[in-house]
């Protein structure tokens, strides 16, 4: 069993810890929020009162934050990194840029630290599960240290290749789940509008070659799931803002590479239009509203 500072639990983080606190590890666990860390302090983590204090003796520090500027600015401009003891693992589960994602790799390697970028994909569901799919970028040794612990949060692991190449994958995978949920959305509005049953469509759709994890497993539409966001007022899951931000990320890659995104495109200027309608804390699913709402 490892010693493991875990640090940012919102909706994934704190599933995820949980999990290796029911695993058998000894978590010392660190958020901006305390409400977030009494909930792992009643699951048996140990609070600590910073990051720094977080990282102190242990033998893997795993941080689940929303963006790059956070993980930049907890790893190199907090310098959290210079209180990381070697051989201690670090393993960063955000979903971020990959440029950012190989800075903060190169800052670690230059103080002898292995790092892996290890987004995720699966959910809130599949972090509560742990039956995680995590994208892993980084050299297979330091993988194959991460790997018995990524274990005890996911099902499958993916090695994409060195430090930013998780990140670029799992880029790629929410630009194509930003435009499956919006393109669901749109197909069963349609079909509603046109006195259809939500629930009797996705049924047909499920089966049928429009099939996607969207409409089988994350429906937008509300009262056709029970355990979606969608059924929940679209409270937790994956907020509108975090997909935007997906979605930039993959529109910056598509520029240095050159690389035509026109759908990933048109999905983040849909997602923008609806945070800016005051929905970026909602569930990206609720993008279904921009089809339903009927004008004032
Ligand atoms: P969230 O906003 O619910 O949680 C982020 C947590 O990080 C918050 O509790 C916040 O207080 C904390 N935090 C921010 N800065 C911090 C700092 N400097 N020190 C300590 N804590 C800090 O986000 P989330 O939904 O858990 O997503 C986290 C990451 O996982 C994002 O990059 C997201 O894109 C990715 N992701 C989310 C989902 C999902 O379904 N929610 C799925 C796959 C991947």
């Amino acid at each position: 069993m490892s010693n493991i500072a875990f640090i940012g639990l919102g909706n994934m983080g704190a599933p995820m810890a949980q999990n290796l606190v029911k695993a058998g590890h000894a978590l010392t666990v660190f958020d901006l929020v305390p409400a977030a860390v009494r909930m792992l302090t009643d699951a048996g983590a140990r609070a600590a009162a910073s990051a720094t204090e977080a990282v102190a003796g242990a033998d893997i520090v795993i941080t689940m934050l929303p963006a790059s500027r956070h993980v930049e600015g907890l790893y190199l401009g907090e310098d959290l990194l210079a209180h990381v003891q070697p051989p201690t693992l670090v393993i960063d589960c955000s979903t971020i840029a990959p440029d950012a994602a190989r800075k903060v790799a190169a800052a670690a390697r230059a103080r002898g630290l292995d790092m892996l970028d290890a987004p995720v994909s699966g959910g809130t569901g599949g972090a509560v599960a742990g039956t995680l799919t995590f994208i892993v970028g980084g050299s297979e040794d330091a993988l194959a240290r991460g790997r018995p612990v990524l274990e005890q949060m996911g099902k499958n692991i993916f090695h994409a290749g060195p430090s930013g190449a998780g990140q670029v994958a799992k880029i790629c995978n929410n630009m194509l789940l930003g435009i499956l949920m919006a393109g669901t959305s749109e197909a069963l509005a349609l079909g509603v509008a046109n006195g259809l049953d939500p629930k009797v469509l996705s049924d047909i759709i499920a089966k049928s070659s429009g099939r996607n994890w969207a409409t089988e497993l994350y429906n937008p539409w509300p009262e056709v799931m029970a355990h979606a966001p969608a059924s929940k007022d679209y409270a937790g899951g994956f907020g509108t803002d975090l997909m935007l931000k997906d979605l930039g990320l993959a529109a910056e890659a598509a520029l240095s590479a050159r690389a035509a995104t026109p759908l990933g495109e048109l999905a983040r200027n849909l997602y923008a239009l609806h945070s800016q309608g005051g929905s970026g804390a909602l569930d990206f699913s609720s993008i279904v509203r921009l089809y339903t709402q009927k004008p004032r």
